[in-house]
Protein backbone atom coordinates (compact mmCIF):
# COMPACT_ATOMS: atom_id res chain seq x y z
CA UNK A 1 0.00 0.00 0.00
CA UNK A 2 1.33 2.97 -1.19
CA UNK A 3 -0.24 6.63 -0.02
CA UNK A 4 -2.35 6.79 -3.03
CA UNK A 5 -4.37 3.44 -1.80
CA UNK A 6 -4.88 4.86 1.84
CA UNK A 7 -8.94 5.30 1.46
CA UNK A 8 -10.92 8.26 3.27
CA UNK A 9 -8.06 9.50 5.02
CA UNK A 10 -7.03 12.51 2.66
CA UNK A 11 -6.61 14.96 5.36
CA UNK A 12 -4.14 12.69 6.67
CA UNK A 13 -2.28 12.04 3.76
CA UNK A 14 -1.95 15.61 2.63
CA UNK A 15 -0.48 16.42 5.92
CA UNK A 16 2.09 13.56 5.92
CA UNK A 17 3.13 14.63 2.54
CA UNK A 18 3.52 18.15 3.12
CA UNK A 19 5.70 17.19 6.48
CA UNK A 20 7.65 15.01 4.32
CA UNK A 21 7.91 18.31 1.22
CA UNK A 22 9.33 20.20 3.71
CA UNK A 23 11.87 17.95 5.41
CA UNK A 24 9.99 18.12 8.68
CA UNK A 25 9.72 14.80 10.07
CA UNK A 26 9.34 14.56 14.09
CA UNK A 27 10.65 11.72 15.61
CA UNK A 28 7.54 10.53 16.92
CA UNK A 29 3.99 10.66 15.65
CA UNK A 30 0.70 9.35 17.39
CA UNK A 31 -1.50 8.47 14.82
CA UNK A 32 -5.20 8.45 17.35
CA UNK A 33 -8.35 7.34 15.98
CA UNK A 34 -10.79 4.48 15.80
CA UNK A 35 -9.38 0.96 15.34
CA UNK A 36 -9.84 0.03 11.39
CA UNK A 37 -9.74 3.22 9.80
CA UNK A 38 -6.55 2.82 8.53
CA UNK A 39 -3.64 3.76 10.92
CA UNK A 40 -1.50 0.76 10.65
CA UNK A 41 -1.55 0.89 7.03
CA UNK A 42 -1.07 4.52 7.03
CA UNK A 43 2.04 4.60 8.70
CA UNK A 44 3.30 1.84 6.49
CA UNK A 45 3.02 3.82 3.45
CA UNK A 46 4.55 6.71 5.42
CA UNK A 47 7.82 4.60 5.93
CA UNK A 48 7.55 3.54 2.25
CA UNK A 49 7.39 7.12 1.09
CA UNK A 50 9.92 7.81 3.41
CA UNK A 51 12.78 5.12 2.47
CA UNK A 52 11.56 4.35 -1.59
CA UNK A 53 14.36 4.93 -3.70
CA UNK A 54 12.76 5.90 -6.97
CA UNK A 55 10.47 8.34 -5.71
CA UNK A 56 10.70 11.58 -3.86
CA UNK A 57 8.27 11.69 -0.89
CA UNK A 58 6.42 9.03 -2.84
CA UNK A 59 6.17 5.25 -2.87
CA UNK A 60 6.70 2.91 -6.08
CA UNK A 61 5.21 0.24 -3.98
CA UNK A 62 7.02 -2.14 -6.96
CA UNK A 63 11.25 -2.12 -5.95
CA UNK A 64 12.88 -4.13 -3.19
CA UNK A 65 12.83 -1.23 -0.62
CA UNK A 66 8.89 -1.16 -0.63
CA UNK A 67 7.76 -4.63 -1.23
CA UNK A 68 10.09 -5.71 1.99
CA UNK A 69 8.39 -2.99 3.73
CA UNK A 70 4.85 -4.82 2.45
CA UNK A 71 6.19 -8.08 3.35
CA UNK A 72 7.30 -7.13 7.13
CA UNK A 73 10.79 -8.17 6.38
CA UNK A 74 12.72 -4.87 6.21
CA UNK A 75 15.59 -5.02 9.00
CA UNK A 76 15.07 -1.04 9.59
CA UNK A 77 11.17 -0.83 9.46
CA UNK A 78 9.69 -2.92 12.81
CA UNK A 79 6.05 -3.33 13.70
CA UNK A 80 5.47 -3.76 16.93
CA UNK A 81 1.72 -5.11 18.30
CA UNK A 82 0.07 -7.07 20.87
CA UNK A 83 1.51 -10.38 21.72
CA UNK A 84 -1.65 -11.72 23.27
CA UNK A 85 -3.37 -9.07 25.09
CA UNK A 86 -0.30 -7.04 25.91
CA UNK A 87 2.51 -5.71 24.41
CA UNK A 88 5.16 -6.73 26.58
CA UNK A 89 8.48 -4.94 27.65
CA UNK A 90 10.71 -7.56 25.78
CA UNK A 91 9.12 -6.81 22.28
CA UNK A 92 9.58 -2.70 23.47
CA UNK A 93 12.88 -3.74 24.81
CA UNK A 94 14.37 -5.66 21.24
CA UNK A 95 13.07 -2.70 19.35
CA UNK A 96 15.09 -0.18 21.31
CA UNK A 97 18.27 -2.76 20.93
CA UNK A 98 17.59 -2.74 17.36
CA UNK A 99 17.69 1.12 17.29
CA UNK A 100 21.16 0.87 19.46
CA UNK A 101 22.62 -0.08 16.32
CA UNK A 102 23.43 1.74 12.96
CA UNK A 103 20.53 1.43 10.25
CA UNK A 104 21.29 -1.63 7.60
CA UNK A 105 19.97 0.51 4.93
CA UNK A 106 17.22 2.36 5.64
CA UNK A 107 17.59 6.60 4.81
CA UNK A 108 14.76 6.96 7.65
CA UNK A 109 13.94 4.06 10.29
CA UNK A 110 10.66 3.54 11.20
CA UNK A 111 8.96 1.88 14.24
CA UNK A 112 5.55 1.11 14.03
CA UNK A 113 3.69 0.57 17.68
CA UNK A 114 0.01 -0.64 16.52
CA UNK A 115 -2.58 -1.02 19.06
CA UNK A 116 0.16 0.87 21.86
CA UNK A 117 -2.51 1.55 24.40
CA UNK A 118 -2.16 -2.20 25.05
CA UNK A 119 1.63 -1.22 26.03
CA UNK A 120 1.18 -2.80 29.81
CA UNK A 121 2.93 -0.22 32.14
CA UNK A 122 6.79 -1.58 31.98
CA UNK A 123 6.41 -1.90 28.74
CA UNK A 124 5.09 1.76 27.93
CA UNK A 125 8.14 2.79 30.52
CA UNK A 126 10.66 1.59 28.72
CA UNK A 127 9.46 2.90 25.25
CA UNK A 128 9.57 6.30 26.67
CA UNK A 129 13.00 5.90 27.39
CA UNK A 130 13.89 5.65 24.07
CA UNK A 131 11.08 8.55 22.92
CA UNK A 132 13.47 10.38 25.85
CA UNK A 133 16.04 10.10 23.84
CA UNK A 134 15.23 9.02 19.98
CA UNK A 135 17.84 7.95 18.14
CA UNK A 136 18.57 10.10 15.20
CA UNK A 137 16.87 9.32 11.64
CA UNK A 138 14.31 7.13 13.17
CA UNK A 139 10.58 7.70 12.86
CA UNK A 140 8.43 6.11 16.03
CA UNK A 141 4.53 5.72 14.78
CA UNK A 142 2.46 5.25 17.78
CA UNK A 143 -0.98 4.03 16.73
CA UNK A 144 -3.51 4.40 19.23
CA UNK A 145 -7.66 4.74 19.68
CA UNK A 146 -6.95 7.59 21.81
CA UNK A 147 -4.41 9.65 23.93
CA UNK A 148 -6.10 9.23 26.72
CA UNK A 149 -4.77 5.79 27.22
CA UNK A 150 -1.64 6.22 27.37
CA UNK A 151 0.72 7.67 29.25
CA UNK A 152 0.58 11.86 29.29
CA UNK A 153 4.86 11.62 29.12
CA UNK A 154 4.12 9.39 26.13
CA UNK A 155 1.83 11.38 24.10
CA UNK A 156 3.94 14.78 25.02
CA UNK A 157 6.66 13.43 22.90
CA UNK A 158 4.65 12.42 19.88
CA UNK A 159 2.70 14.93 17.33
CA UNK A 160 -0.70 14.03 17.05
CA UNK A 161 -2.54 13.04 14.12
CA UNK A 162 -6.25 12.63 14.61
CA UNK A 163 -8.02 9.88 12.04
CA UNK A 164 -11.49 10.40 11.46
CA UNK A 165 -13.97 7.25 10.69
CA UNK A 166 -14.01 6.40 7.05
CA UNK A 167 -17.45 7.64 5.63
CA UNK A 168 -19.94 5.60 4.53
CA UNK A 169 -19.17 6.26 1.17
CA UNK A 170 -15.65 4.83 1.71
CA UNK A 171 -16.68 1.80 3.36
CA UNK A 172 -19.37 0.71 1.36
CA UNK A 173 -17.21 1.53 -2.15
CA UNK A 174 -14.32 -0.99 0.26
CA UNK A 175 -16.75 -3.51 1.30
CA UNK A 176 -18.17 -3.70 -2.40
CA UNK A 177 -14.71 -3.58 -4.30
CA UNK A 178 -12.88 -6.11 -2.21
CA UNK A 179 -15.26 -7.81 -0.15
CA UNK A 180 -17.54 -8.76 -2.98
CA UNK A 181 -20.51 -7.67 -0.85
CA UNK A 182 -23.95 -6.03 -2.82
CA UNK A 183 -27.35 -5.37 -2.03
CA UNK A 184 -28.47 -5.77 1.62
CA UNK A 185 -25.52 -7.37 2.69
CA UNK A 186 -23.58 -4.76 1.84
CA UNK A 187 -26.26 -1.94 3.06
CA UNK A 188 -26.14 -3.95 6.36
CA UNK A 189 -22.17 -4.19 6.65
CA UNK A 190 -21.78 -0.40 5.85
CA UNK A 191 -24.09 0.70 8.52
CA UNK A 192 -22.79 -1.48 11.50
CA UNK A 193 -18.83 -1.05 10.00
CA UNK A 194 -20.15 2.84 12.02
CA UNK A 195 -16.69 4.08 9.88
CA UNK A 196 -14.12 1.48 10.45
CA UNK A 197 -13.50 -0.88 7.80
CA UNK A 198 -14.30 -4.40 9.74
CA UNK A 199 -13.28 -7.49 8.13
CA UNK A 200 -15.54 -9.61 10.11
CA UNK A 201 -18.53 -7.69 8.59
CA UNK A 202 -17.44 -8.66 5.76
CA UNK A 203 -16.55 -12.21 6.37
CA UNK A 204 -19.95 -12.75 8.02
CA UNK A 205 -22.86 -10.21 6.75
CA UNK A 206 -24.73 -12.73 5.07
CA UNK A 207 -24.93 -15.08 8.71
CA UNK A 208 -25.09 -11.84 10.91
CA UNK A 209 -28.17 -10.71 8.74
CA UNK A 210 -29.98 -14.08 9.28
CA UNK A 211 -29.19 -13.40 13.22
CA UNK A 212 -30.56 -9.64 12.84
CA UNK A 213 -33.60 -11.10 11.78
CA UNK A 214 -34.22 -13.53 14.42
CA UNK A 215 -33.32 -11.29 16.59
CA UNK A 216 -36.02 -8.60 15.64
CA UNK A 217 -38.36 -11.69 15.61
CA UNK A 218 -37.06 -12.80 19.20
CA UNK A 219 -37.97 -9.18 20.53
CA UNK A 220 -41.15 -8.60 18.36
CA UNK A 221 -42.51 -11.56 20.65
CA UNK A 222 -41.16 -10.87 23.44
CA UNK A 223 -43.31 -11.28 26.48
CA UNK A 224 -42.33 -10.99 30.09
CA UNK A 225 -45.38 -13.77 31.25
CA UNK A 226 -44.42 -16.28 28.73
CA UNK A 227 -40.81 -16.16 27.66
CA UNK A 228 -40.06 -18.25 24.55
CA UNK A 229 -36.98 -20.83 25.07
CA UNK A 230 -34.34 -19.95 23.34
CA UNK A 231 -31.48 -22.17 24.65
CA UNK A 232 -31.07 -23.77 21.49
CA UNK A 233 -30.35 -20.64 19.79
CA UNK A 234 -27.83 -19.18 22.94
CA UNK A 235 -26.11 -22.61 22.88
CA UNK A 236 -25.47 -22.27 18.75
CA UNK A 237 -24.70 -18.25 18.90
CA UNK A 238 -22.19 -19.13 21.65
CA UNK A 239 -20.59 -22.21 20.27
CA UNK A 240 -18.99 -19.51 17.17
CA UNK A 241 -18.29 -15.72 17.49
CA UNK A 242 -21.42 -14.99 16.79
CA UNK A 243 -22.23 -14.32 20.12
CA UNK A 244 -20.54 -10.98 19.85
CA UNK A 245 -22.63 -10.05 17.05
CA UNK A 246 -25.77 -11.00 19.10
CA UNK A 247 -24.88 -8.62 21.55
CA UNK A 248 -23.91 -5.85 18.76
CA UNK A 249 -26.66 -5.92 17.41
CA UNK A 250 -29.37 -6.38 20.52
CA UNK A 251 -27.16 -2.91 21.40
CA UNK A 252 -27.73 -1.48 18.46
CA UNK A 253 -31.59 -1.98 18.48
CA UNK A 254 -31.93 -1.17 21.90
CA UNK A 255 -30.23 2.29 21.09
CA UNK A 256 -32.16 2.94 17.84
CA UNK A 257 -35.66 2.71 20.47
CA UNK A 258 -34.26 4.67 22.85
CA UNK A 259 -33.56 7.15 19.92
CA UNK A 260 -36.38 6.37 18.24
CA UNK A 261 -39.09 8.20 20.66
CA UNK A 262 -36.74 10.58 22.22
CA UNK A 263 -36.40 14.16 21.79
CA UNK A 264 -32.93 14.37 21.39
CA UNK A 265 -30.93 14.95 18.07
CA UNK A 266 -30.18 11.60 17.13
CA UNK A 267 -27.97 9.75 14.20
CA UNK A 268 -29.88 8.09 12.32
CA UNK A 269 -30.88 4.13 13.27
CA UNK A 270 -28.21 1.62 12.57
CA UNK A 271 -31.16 -0.57 11.43
CA UNK A 272 -32.84 1.88 9.59
CA UNK A 273 -33.31 -0.83 6.93
CA UNK A 274 -35.56 -1.98 9.42
CA UNK A 275 -37.93 0.75 10.12
CA UNK A 276 -41.45 -1.31 10.37
CA UNK A 277 -39.68 -3.51 12.69
CA UNK A 278 -38.29 -1.08 14.72
CA UNK A 279 -41.88 0.75 15.09
CA UNK A 280 -43.64 -2.35 16.31
CA UNK A 281 -40.60 -2.67 19.18
CA UNK A 282 -41.30 1.01 20.01
CA UNK A 283 -44.85 -0.19 20.92
CA UNK A 284 -43.74 -2.75 22.98
CA UNK A 285 -40.37 -1.08 24.43
CA UNK A 286 -40.96 2.16 26.22
CA UNK A 287 -37.77 4.33 25.84
CA UNK A 288 -36.89 4.28 29.48
CA UNK A 289 -37.20 0.52 29.29
CA UNK A 290 -35.35 0.39 26.09
CA UNK A 291 -32.25 2.29 27.60
CA UNK A 292 -32.57 -0.38 30.46
CA UNK A 293 -31.83 -2.89 28.00
CA UNK A 294 -29.34 -1.55 26.16
CA UNK A 295 -27.52 -1.44 28.74
CA UNK A 296 -27.79 -4.95 30.28
CA UNK A 297 -26.38 -5.48 26.95
CA UNK A 298 -23.39 -3.64 27.33
CA UNK A 299 -22.76 -5.38 31.15
CA UNK A 300 -23.47 -8.56 29.22
CA UNK A 301 -20.34 -7.68 27.10
CA UNK A 302 -18.26 -6.87 29.91
CA UNK A 303 -18.93 -10.24 31.87
CA UNK A 304 -18.34 -12.36 29.18
CA UNK A 305 -14.78 -10.67 28.30
CA UNK A 306 -14.36 -11.65 31.79
CA UNK A 307 -15.25 -15.20 31.02
CA UNK A 308 -18.89 -15.31 32.14
CA UNK A 309 -20.05 -18.91 30.51
CA UNK A 310 -22.03 -17.32 27.00
CA UNK A 311 -24.72 -18.96 26.99
CA UNK A 312 -25.54 -18.80 30.61
CA UNK A 313 -25.07 -15.11 30.28
CA UNK A 314 -27.02 -14.74 27.05
CA UNK A 315 -29.99 -16.89 29.13
CA UNK A 316 -29.38 -14.18 31.86
CA UNK A 317 -29.67 -11.08 29.44
CA UNK A 318 -32.95 -12.62 28.52
CA UNK A 319 -34.58 -12.82 31.86
CA UNK A 320 -33.39 -9.46 32.55
CA UNK A 321 -34.83 -7.92 29.81
CA UNK A 322 -38.44 -9.44 31.06
CA UNK A 323 -37.44 -8.08 35.10
CA UNK A 324 -36.94 -4.38 33.05
CA UNK A 325 -40.36 -4.79 30.97
CA UNK A 326 -42.56 -6.92 33.38
CA UNK A 327 -44.69 -3.92 35.33
CA UNK A 328 -44.98 -6.99 38.06
CA UNK A 329 -41.45 -6.04 39.02
CA UNK A 330 -40.82 -3.45 36.98
CA UNK A 331 -39.11 -1.69 40.63
CA UNK A 332 -35.86 -1.79 38.90
CA UNK A 333 -34.35 2.04 39.27
CA UNK A 334 -34.19 2.41 35.22
ZN1 LIG B 1 9.70 1.81 -3.91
Amino acid sequence: MTFDDIRGQERVIAMLRRMIAGGRIPSALLFAGPHNVGKRSTALALAKALNCPEGRGEACGQCPTCRKIAQGVHPDVLLVEPEGQFIRIDQVREVGGSLALNPFEAKKRVVVVAEAERMNPQAANALLKTLEEPPGDTLIVLCATGAAQLLETIVSRCLPIRFAPLSEETVARMLGETGGLEGEALEFAVRFSQGRLRPELRDKAGDWTTIREELLEALERFDPAALPDLSEKFARWSGSEDWRFVLEGLESIFRDLAVLNSDVQAPEPINRDRRAALARLAERFTPRQADGCYRRVLETWEGILLNVNKALALDALWLDFREIVSPRTGARPW
